[in-house]
């Protein structure tokens, strides 16, 4: 299928393929493999949802967590998302898998609300074509009906090459969510191709400052001045900020400073699979009891 070819193609990037034909095509091979194992992931029940802590600051509370995709697969072990959405959103599967995500992280909201839990924000990442779908909001309606749980407690992750795509059907799309009660926030903020004058026209409730910022604070002037700007960007727009990535107490430091609202990162926690999830959740409830 073309869309496949053309994906292959881009994937080999051009400077490698006339010394690197053998492996080229052995590697053309291996993605027509994962695609066919691909397709029956979903059947085969071989997808799971990890779960990372958002972190509330300055209380330190666990406030959210973002659902992030990882495949099981039979021999290759736990595959990572950067190694098949991209192949999911050419062949058209990240719809369905998309559907999936949405359903399951919804279930362990419902989960954990039943467990007597506090409710967390559950944030969810979209892709491109996923969110140009056109039942993509009556989906995430019966989803939500079916759970029986609070739209607000939804967040929709979208990056800004998906907002710029198609600006006026991307307002349009937003505010439809925003009727519907659920949460949008922009994912890896100042790394795409956005305006800030969109963010106006975008009704959207959170920006998340892409790791590729956090990475080197607080001792990068450049960086310590971007982080800056979004987190009082969004504090004066009345957006919420979530840092992502924050692997350091110096980092936690220099973000609280500047009055970021969320963080997350391995300082507090890897994304973690359900069970160990329920585990720390129970942990903190019993830390709170005493
Ligand atoms: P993202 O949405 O920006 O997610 C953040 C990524 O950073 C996750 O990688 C997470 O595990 C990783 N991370 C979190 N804290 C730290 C840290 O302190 N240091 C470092 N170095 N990394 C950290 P992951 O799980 O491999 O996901 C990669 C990307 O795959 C995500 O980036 C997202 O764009 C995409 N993705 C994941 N799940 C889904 C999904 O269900 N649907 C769609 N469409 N895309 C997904
Ligand atoms: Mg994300
Ligand atoms: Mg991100
Ligand atoms: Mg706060």
């Amino acid at each position: 299928n073309a869309d496949v070819a053309m994906y292959h193609a881009k994937q080999q990037g051009r400077n490698n393929y006339q010394f690197y034909t053998a492996e080229m095509n052995a590697c053309a091979y291996d993605q027509l493999m994962l695609e066919t194992s691909l397709r029956h992931a979903l059947e085969r029940d071989e997808f799971v949802l990890y779960y990372q802590p958002q972190i509330d600051m300055p209380s330190g509370d666990i406030v959210g967590v973002e659902a992030l995709i990882r495949w099981n697969h039979p021999e290759l072990g736990l595959v990572p998302p950067n190694d098949f959405i991209p192949l999911l959103e050419v062949t058209g599967l990240i719809v369905p898998v998309g559907e999936w995500v949405i359903r399951t992280a919804c279930r362990q909201v419902r989960t954990w609300l039943d467990e007597g839990h506090p409710p967390l924000t559950m944030a969810v990442n979209l892709s491109a074509r996923q969110f140009r779908e056109q039942n993509l909001k009556s989906n995430i309606a019966a989803i939500l009906a079916e759970t029986n749980i609070p739209a607000n407690l939804l967040e929709l992750e979208i990056t800004e090459s998906i907002v710029m795509e198609n600006v006026q059907e991307t307002v349009e799309i937003l505010r439809q969510f925003k009727d519907m009660g659920l949460k949008v926030a922009i994912d890896d903020f100042g790394t795409g191709a956005s305006s800030l004058s969109y963010l106006k026209s975008f009704p959207v409730d959170t920006l998340k400052i892409s790791h590729d910022f956090v990475l080197n604070l607080p001792a990068d002037n450049d960086d310590a001045a971007i982080a800056k700007a979004v987190i009082t960007l969004a504090r004066n727009m009345s957006l919420g900020s979530v840092a992502e990535g924050v692997e350091t107490s110096e980092q936690m430091d220099f973000l609280r400073l500047q009055q970021c609202e969320r963080m997350q990162g391995y300082l507090f926690s890897k994304a973690l699979p359900p069970e160990q999830m329920a585990a720390l959740l129970e942990e903190r409830r019993r830390a709170a009891a005493t």
